[in-house]
């Protein structure tokens, strides 16, 4: 098969990756941070291990501040649910994730209200001006995705956050579709809240996500229970990260997680992102001959854009291309509307959907090629 749908998730994961998950499981599988013994003691050590290359990898002073997650949605819920309180107001951009829309649509009932922002894909100044007018006096949190899951479209998260903090509201960056690949420092850039899979770009299993903060333990949680330190206490413990991490930690995944952190920073995140952009300007160049089919997005380059490309072949069903992909030619990509709808409303696309592709740092120009000859043989 061959597999472009590392939007998704990336596959396969890196040797030293499943190696590190193998061991984890056969040689130190113990409860990290729950007992004495060497076995827990190592799951604990390898554990904060991967928090420190977190913390050093995305611009943190302190490993405390990064928090484990069961993935993505789980650390932006945590965010969303625990600071957001009756009467505030938050301002999205309209690529967001329903792992986003979805909890701002349902605290809607409890008094919270948000506006959304629509982005230029060519014009950073405009969706500047875009999240200016969106800002009012009890905008309290603005969000906003690094890389559109859809489009592959980089916002513009520098200048973003700088204008947000001047209105005096916080900012939480969704880097899920950049972690691994754009240089993402929450100390330089002055990010409040990080919020990543493990499992795209870093190269993780799934089971792993991450939020990391600027400022600590400030957020309220929706989960209280064991976390192994001051025990004797009814009340959840303030200190971070075992204010969020109650129960048991998903050990082989974020020993996983660290091997990846490794695997990226070996490379580099500047390589990885100038391969798949290669990859990307290399399909869209053979695309762009067939007048069947339509990309919306200009053509892919390393300032504006990070892994992913959609299109259409004229006005078919996305997941009728996407299934003649998979079952003629064994090429896996995703269709319909990759749970972004407003990212569809955008370019008018939410009915039919589009064709994602999405390379990883495996993914060959052979691949490329393939996949625009079994595109060009569509009838
Ligand atoms: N945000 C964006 C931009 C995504 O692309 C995704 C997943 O595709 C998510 C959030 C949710 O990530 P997870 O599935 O790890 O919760």
């Amino acid at each position: 098969m061959i597999y472009l749908d590392n939007s998704a998730t990336t596959f396969p994961k890196p040797t030293a990756v499943r190696k590190a998950m193998n061991d984890a499981v056969t040689q130190y599988g113990a409860n990290p941070g729950r007992s004495g013994h060497s076995m827990s003691i190592r799951a604990s050590e390898e554990i904060f291990r991967c928090r420190s290359e977190a913390a050093s990898m995305f611009g943190v002073s302190s490993p405390d501040n990064v928090v484990f997650t069961l993935n993505c949605t789980h650390a932006i819920n945590i965010v969303l649910k625990g600071l957001l309180r009756k009467g505030d107001h938050v301002v999205i951009s309209d690529m967001e994730h329903n792992a986003v829309v979805r909890p701002l649509y349902a605290l809607k009932e409890r008094g919270i209200s948000y506006s959304v922002a629509k982005i230029s894909e060519d014009d950073p100044d405009e969706t500047l001006a875009s999240f200016r007018d969106s800002l009012k006096d009890n905008t309290k949190l603005v969000v906003c995705t690094h890389v559109s899951n859809v489009w592959g479209i980089r916002l513009p998260i520098e200048r973003i956050t700088a204008l947000c903090h001047q209105y005096g509201a916080e900012v939480l960056i969704d880097a899920s579709q950049s972690a691994g690949m754009l240089p993402l420092s929450m100390g330089d850039i002055g990010i409040d809240y990080l919020c990543t899979s493990g499992h795209k770009g870093l190269y993780s299993p799934m089971g792993v996500g991450m939020l990391i903060t600027s400022k600590g333990g400030r957020l309220n949680t929706f989960i209280e229970g064991g976390t192994g330190s001051n025990s004797a206490m009814f009340e959840q413990p303030d200190i971070m990260p075992d204010r969020f991490e109650s129960g048991t930690q998903n050990l082989p995944a974020i020993v996983g997680l660290r091997a990846g952190i490794k695997f990226v920073t070996s490379i580099t995140p500047e390589k990885i992102h100038a391969h798949e952009i290669m990859l990307l300007q290399n399909l869209y160049d053979r695309l762009a001959e067939n007048k069947r089919v339509i990309l919306y997005t200009p053509r892919p380059d390393m300032l504006h854009s990070g892994g992913v490309l959609s299109f259409n072949i004229k006005d078919a069903d996305s997941e009728v291309t996407a299934d003649y992909l998979n079952t003629r030619y064994g090429i896996a990509v995703r269709a319909g509307l990759h749970c972004a709808p407003l990212a569809h409303k955008h370019f008018g696309t939410e009915k039919q959907g589009t064709v994602r592709v999405s390379p990883s740092y495996f993914t060959s120009i052979r691949d490329m090629a393939v996949l625009s000859q079994a595109i060009n043989s569509y009838k």
